[in-house]
């Protein structure tokens, strides 16, 4: 499965794989778990053990337009991905969209799966906005984080910022918000800081139903129920662990609709529930 649905409201969801890229082992994703703590989770490994997360990024259809919120790995090929080449194009053909028809690109963060297609390279090589008539909103804290050139990130994160969101920037395309900032109508930025330090949910409101598009608190289903594992990409990874809590803690068992790109489509919306003294995850298709 490529694409997942569900309806929040009037809002239809769509995620989006936009690509799967090799399986890896889950120390090499998660190097501080044990490979034994995996046993309780192996449904969310591949037969073999591995882990294989989806890069997947969130489609909203709504009366007033076609909300994008991040933008996938891009056209490729990724070098960090093996050469890896996104198929969001091909999604939206799927869904009978173009990329014309995007009305607003909200980044949750500036990681390079978040925003490979927001801009691509023209015939000479000048890379111009995917989604020509949309605007793009980024939170200011995380803007400034990647503007002042962070330390201790990888390189392909910042080639990214640099290569493809800069572009955007430059053509006056990206709107820099608060923190926090209600954005197009139904939609508002809420913290979810620790996978970097302007990392931000996306809370969408349709006739009092909500889904909370919570990006990268976590990488895999298995974190809901051990919220305490950071995945290697958490440059905060205590800040990480208190946002999954505070999360985990206020939706359970509340009908908030949870989104999360790197979940495996089918199993990337859904519920937290309570369970026992801490948190397990529902899968919209198991409710
Ligand atoms: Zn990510």
């Amino acid at each position: 499965m490529r694409i997942s649905r569900a309806r929040v409201g009037e809002l239809e969801v769509f995620g989006i794989a936009d690509a799967r890229p090799a399986p890896v082992d889950p120390m090499c994703s998660y190097p501080e778990v044990p490979r034994a703590a995996w046993a309780p989770h192996r449904r969310w490994l591949t037969e073999d053990g591995q882990f294989q997360p989806d890069l997947g990024c969130f489609l909203v259809r709504s009366p007033d337009g076609v909300v994008l919120i991040d933008a996938g790995i891009g056209p490729g090929p990724v070098p960090y991905l093996g050469d890896a080449r996104g198929t969001l194009r091909e999604s939206f053909g799927e869904l009978g969209l173009t990329f014309g028809d995007v009305s607003a690109v909200i980044f949750t963060h500036l990681h390079f799966d978040h925003v490979g297609w927001a801009s691509v390279p023209d015939a000479s090589g000048t890379m111009q906005p995917s989604f020509p008539r949309a605007r793009y909103f980024v939170g200011e804290t995380e803007w400034m984080f990647w503007d002042r050139g962070p330390v201790n990130v990888m390189a392909h994160h910042i080639d990214a910022f640099a290569r493809i969101v800069r572009p955007i920037a430059e053509a006056g395309l990206l709107t820099v918000v608060p923190d926090e900032s209600a954005l197009i109508d139904g939609f508002v930025y809420c913290r979810l800081p620790g996978n970097t330090p302007g990392h931000q949910g996306v809370l969408a409101i349709s006739n009092g139903q909500r889904c909370l598009f919570c990006a990268d608190i976590c990488h895999c289903p298995a974190q809901v129920t051990e919220p305490l594992w950071s995945h290697r990409s958490d440059v905060d990874p205590a800040i990480g662990r208190a946002t999954r809590q505070a999360i985990f803690s206020e939706l359970a068992d509340t009908p908030t609709l949870l989104a999360f790109g790197h979940f495996p489509r089918g199993a990337d919306l859904g519920h937290v529930s309570r369970a026992g003294s801490g948190w397990a995850w529902r899968p919209l298709a198991g409710d």
